[in-house]
């Protein structure tokens, strides 16, 4: 193993959580909950089902998928209104990082990325022995985004061997988002023939007053790559489907270093039949926002603070460390994220579940802290 190169050795491995039949199995319970990995909790259009099993039933499963993905490039172009030369697809959005890492990051080169950003990040660049130049989030007693990205601070670290950015917006594990006019000023900033990956795996949760105008960003900076995900609002994070938008040039690059088949054809299938809902996208976000906002006012009633979020979770500031109330929240039946990897050992992330689940979360909650 020493052969291994540096970069590789020095990493973490990423922690999935506890799945929930494991979870079930242990407390020998059936009616477990996870609300730990920011998943949709009405699930998939139910015509994604539909169409799976009618796959299931009459596809040739020995038959390699369309490695081109014709249908749903098309699709995702059409519905972004841009060329599908200019769409990759991904198994899942992670693919994408890790497409941009191995064809932008090496010995030499730098990554850069806010301190509390999403966990691949690191893993994409300590697997390419590239450095990691972390900047500090803001400050938590900021007045409007609580640990959130200082794109300012971004500036003042910047280092000539900076070959990729990225930026999470809405962020996780934090849930605090950027103001587009802060991210158009940083696109401008940036020497063009730095990437800058704007990760929006949460975008279909951002308030539409608060989104970018990313097609007229893509077309003045052709060093923008755009990544999407279908695990999150599309319900279909078990298929493992993702999309960039970004130039034609990157989106080569991207197909260079892909495995010819890298998404299976049940997940192609799924992702088209769900882009095509969008009433499915609209009644889950609802659901999501209106939760969220109940949620957030229970919490105020228990005393506890949370960060300002516009995803489908809230990151809970307990002002201690919140392992115990981990553990204590799995003796319920309730499975949520520790964020003490991201260096915040004092919150829990919590998915926004079903207002039945969601009263559970409250209820267990309210019996652990009183
Ligand atoms: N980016 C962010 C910010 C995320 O939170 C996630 C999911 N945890 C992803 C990307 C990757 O999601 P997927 O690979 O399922 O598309």
């Amino acid at each position: 193993t020493q052969n291994a190169t540096p970069g590789v050795l020095s990493l973490e491995p990423y922690k999935p959580g506890m799945p929930l039949d494991e979870l079930q199995r242990q407390l020998g319970i059936s009616d477990a909950i996870k609300l730990a990995s920011n998943e949709n909790p009405l699930g998939p259009s139910p015509k994604v089902k539909a169409a799976l099993a009618e796959a299931i039933a009459n596809q040739d499963l020995a038959l390699y998928p369309d490695g081109g993905g014709f249908k749903l490039k098309a699709a995702v172009a059409k519905m972004h209104g841009i060329d599908p030369s200019r769409v990759t697809l991904g198994n899942g959005s992670n693919d994408m990082l890790e497409f941009l890492g191995r064809i932008y990051l090496g010995p030499g080169r730098a990554a850069m990325f806010s301190q509390h950003a999403f966990a691949v990040y690191p893993i994409v660049t300590q697997s390419q022995s590239a450095e990691a130049v972390i900047v500090p989030a803001l400050p938590r007693s900021h007045p409007t985004m609580p640990l959130g990205h200082d794109l300012e601070g971004f500036k003042k670290l910047w280092r000539d061997d900076i070959s990729i950015v990225f930026i999470a917006n809405p962020n996780n594990p934090t849930g605090t988002w950027l103001p587009a006019q802060d991210i158009e000023a940083f696109l401008a900033f940036v020497p063009k023939q730095v990437i800058v990956v704007l990760d929006e795996a949460y975008w279909e949760y951002l308030d539409p007053a608060l989104r970018g105008d990313v097609r007229g960003w893509l077309d003045k900076y052709p060093n923008l790559v755009v990544t999407h995900t279908f695990s999150k609002t599309y319900g279909l994070a078990s298929l493992r489907a993702g999309y960039a938008l970004s130039s034609p040039e990157v989106a080569d690059l991207m197909n260079r270093v892909r495995q010819p088949f890298n998404n299976n054809s049940l997940a192609l299938l799924a992702a088209e039949v769900a882009l095509a809902d969008q009433e499915h996208v609209r009644k889950s976000v609802a659901l999501n926002n209106s939760e969220r906002a109940r949620l957030e006012a229970e919490l105020a009633r228990l005393g506890l603070s949370w960060l300002p979020s516009q995803a489908n979770f809230l990151a809970i500031d307990f002002g201690r460390d919140a392992a115990p109330i981990h553990q204590a929240l799995l003796q319920k039946g309730i499975i949520v994220r520790p964020t003490a990897s991201y260096e915040m050992p004092n919150f829990l992330r919590i998915t926004i579940g079903t207002p039945a689940q969601n009263d559970r979360l409250l209820k267990a909650l309210q019996e652990i802290l009183q």
